[in-house]
C-alpha cells in the first residue's frame, strides 16, 4: 500500500519531509520489478524518473513547484514521448522512437509529474482484453488467471497494483472505463476534444480520447485540470472552460440521475446488477432524485461503432507502409512487395481484421449501406443522449456486462469480445464523458464497476457524484 491517500496528501508529506520523493520513486521501481509477471509495462523509464525525482525534490524545497509535483505517472504506449520508443504494442513500430512529446504528456511534465514508463495495451488500442498486444497480455492484479481488460490494460493494472500514482490511457470505445472496471480503479474518458490528441497514435480519430486512471477521484480531477484545454496542434480540441471543482454534499444531492433501462437488460451479470441497484437505492434514500429513462437506440451502438471505428482505422493505418516508420520487411522483389510484406508481418491478426472490415465498409457499393448508415445511427444516438440530458444530469449504468473474464476465454470469438464494450461505446459515439467508479467485488473476488455518464463538458457533475459515493457509500 502507499503511504498517502491522494496527491494533496502526498504533496503535504513531501513538503514536510515525511516522505522522500527519491525513495518513493525507488519504491515504485521495485514494485514494478516485483510485479513483472503482470506485464503491465512495455518499458520502464528508470534513470530519467530517478533524475526527475532529485530535481522535483529540489523544486519542492525551493517552494516553487508545479501542481502535480512528485506525482508518479505511467503512460499508455500509444502516446509519444520524445526520444523514447513508441510501440503501440505492435511489431510494426519496432525500434521507432518518438520525434516529439504528446501535448497531454508535456502538460504533466510541465507541472512536475514524473513519468515512470510506458504501459502495455492491445495493439494500436484495438481490443478489450489486452490479449492483442505483440508483447503478450497484461494479467489482472486481482487474479492473474483473468484479463486486465483493454485496450489500456497496462495502465489500469499499474494503478491497481500500486506501480504508479496515476496512469494515462486512451478510450475509443471503452478502453479506459472497461479495464478500470476489470481492475477496480477509477478511469475517466473525458468529453471528446477536451484533451488534445496531439501525439496520440490515431486509431479512430473522431472517437479517440485521452484520460486518467487513479485509485481516488481527487487525483483524476487534478490530472484533468492539467491535461484538458485547447491546443493549437489539435483542431478538434475545445477552448474548454477550466474546471472549477467545488464539492459539497448539497450540490451532489441536487444532481438528477437517470437510469437507462436498456443498460440493465439481457446479458448483464446478476451480481453486477445487484451491486448497482444497491447503490441506486442508497442514493435514493440519501435524497437524490432518480428516475428511469430510455435510450432506445443503444442496441445499435456496437454495430455502428465497429463500422465507423474500423473505417477510420483503415484510413489512419495506411501510414504504416514499412517505408516511414519502424519495421520493414526484407522479403520481396519490389516496392509493392515491400509494402505488402511489411504490413503482413508487422500487424497482428486483430489489426488486420479491422483494416479489412474498414476498407470493406468504405468501398464503392457498400459505403451507402454500411458507412453512411452507421453515421446516421451515430447522429441519432447522440440525439437520444441530448434529449435525455434535458431531463437528467447524469446517467448511471454498469460499465461492463460481466466482471473480468479468463485469459483466452474470448480470444477466438471476436463478436463476444466486441460485446464487452456494449455499455461503454455509446459515450464515444456521442462524444460525451464517462467514468468508471469501482463499487466492490463479485463473489469470485473480481472488481465490479459502475459507469456514470454526463452531457459534454459536465465532468464536474460526474466528479461530484463519484466523490459523494467514495465518501458516503463506499466509505
Ligand atoms: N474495445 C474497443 C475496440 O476494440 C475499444 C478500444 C478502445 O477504446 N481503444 O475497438
Amino acid at each position: 500500500m502507499k503511504d498517502y491517500k491522494d496527491h494533496s496528501d502526498k504533496l503535504n508529506k513531501l513538503k514536510s519531509g515525511q516522505l522522500k520523493l527519491t525513495q518513493n520513486v525507488e519504491k515504485f521501481l521495485s514494485q514494478i520489478n516485483k510485479n513483472k509477471l503482470l506485464n503491465a509495462f512495455n518499458f520502464v523509464i528508470e534513470q530519467e524518473a530517478k533524475n526527475r525525482a532529485v530535481l522535483v525534490e529540489k523544486k519542492l524545497k525551493s517552494g516553487k513547484y508545479g501542481k502535480l509535483a512528485g506525482m508518479v505517472i505511467a503512460v499508455k504506449d500509444v502516446l509519444s514521448i520524445k526520444d523514447h520508443p513508441l510501440t503501440c504494442s505492435s511489431k510494426i513500430l519496432n525500434n521507432f522512437n518518438s520525434l516529439y512529446t504528446a501535448t497531454a504528456v508535456q502538460k504533466l511534465i510541465d507541472e512536475d509529474a514524473i513519468i515512470i514508463g510506458k504501459t502495455n495495451c492491445d495493439e494500436f488500442a484495438m481490443g478489450s482484453s489486452n490479449e492483442n498486444s505483440a508483447f503478450g497480455p497484461v494479467l489482472n492484479p486481482h487474479n492473474t488467471q483473468y484479463v486486465s481488460g483493454g485496450s489500456s490494460g497496462g495502465s489500469a493494472a499499474a494503478v491497481a497494483a500500486n506501480l504508479c500514482d496515476v496512469a494515462i490511457g486512451s478510450d475509443t470505445g471503452g478502453s479506459i472505463r472497461q479495464p478500470a472496471a476489470f481492475c477496480g480503479v477509477y478511469g475517466l474518458k473525458p468529453t471528446y476534444g477536451l484533451v488534445s490528441r496531439y501525439g496520440l497514435t490515431a486509431y479512430a480519430s473522431s472517437f479517440d480520447s485521452i484520460g486518467p486512471f487513479a485509485q481516488n477521484i481527487d487525483d483524476i480531477f487534478r490530472v484533468m485540470e492539467v491535461i484538458s484545454g485547447w491546443d493549437e496542434k489539435d483542431s478538434t480540441s475545445f477552448k474548454s472552460k477550466t474546471f472549477d471543482f467545488a464539492f459539497s454534499e448539497q450540490n451532489a444531492i441536487s444532481v438528477k440521475i437517470g437510469i437507462p433501462k436498456e443498460y440493465f437488460g439481457e446479458g448483464l451479470d446478476p451480481e453486477i446488477n445487484e451491486k448497482i441497484q444497491n447503490i441506486i437505492s442508497t442514493l435514493k434514500e440519501k435524497g437524490f432524485q432518480v428516475s428511469e429513462v430510455s435510450l432506445p437506440l443503444s442496441e445499435y451502438s456496437i454495430a455502428a461503432y465497429y463500422i465507423l471505428a474500423t473505417a477510420e482505422a483503415s484510413s489512419n493505418f495506411a501510414r504504416y507502409d514499412g517505408a516511414r516508420y519502424g519495421f520493414r520487411s526484407t522479403e520481396g522483389k519490389d516496392l509493392t512487395d515491400m509494402y505488402m510484406n511489411s504490413r503482413t508481418e508487422g500487424f497482428g491478426k486483430e489489426v488486420k481484421r479491422r483494416i479489412m472490415l474498414g476498407t470493406y465498409v468504405l468501398s464503392a457499393g457498400y459505403y451507402d449501406a454500411y458507412y453512411k448508415q452507421a453515421q446516421k445511427v451515430r447522429r441519432l444516438i447522440k440525439q437520444d443522449f441530448d434529449k435525455i440530458f434535458t431531463q437528467v444530469d447524469l446517467l448511471i449504468t454498469p460499465t461492463t456486462p460481466t466482471a473480468a473474464f479468463k485469459l483466452g476465454e474470448k480470444s477466438n470469438d471476436p463478436l463476444q469480445m466486441y460485446l464487452s464494450d456494449i455499455y461503454t461505446v455509446p459515450a464515444n459515439l456521442a462524444g460525451i464523458p464517462g467514468m468508471n467508479i469501482p463499487v466492490g467485488k463479485s463473489s469470485t473476488e473480481l472488481p465490479i464497476g459502475m459507469q456514470v455518464l454526463s452531457q459534454k463538458f459536465e465532468e464536474n457533475k460526474i466528479f461530484m457524484l463519484a466523490k459523494y459515493i467514495q465518501n458516503e457509500i463506499s466509505g
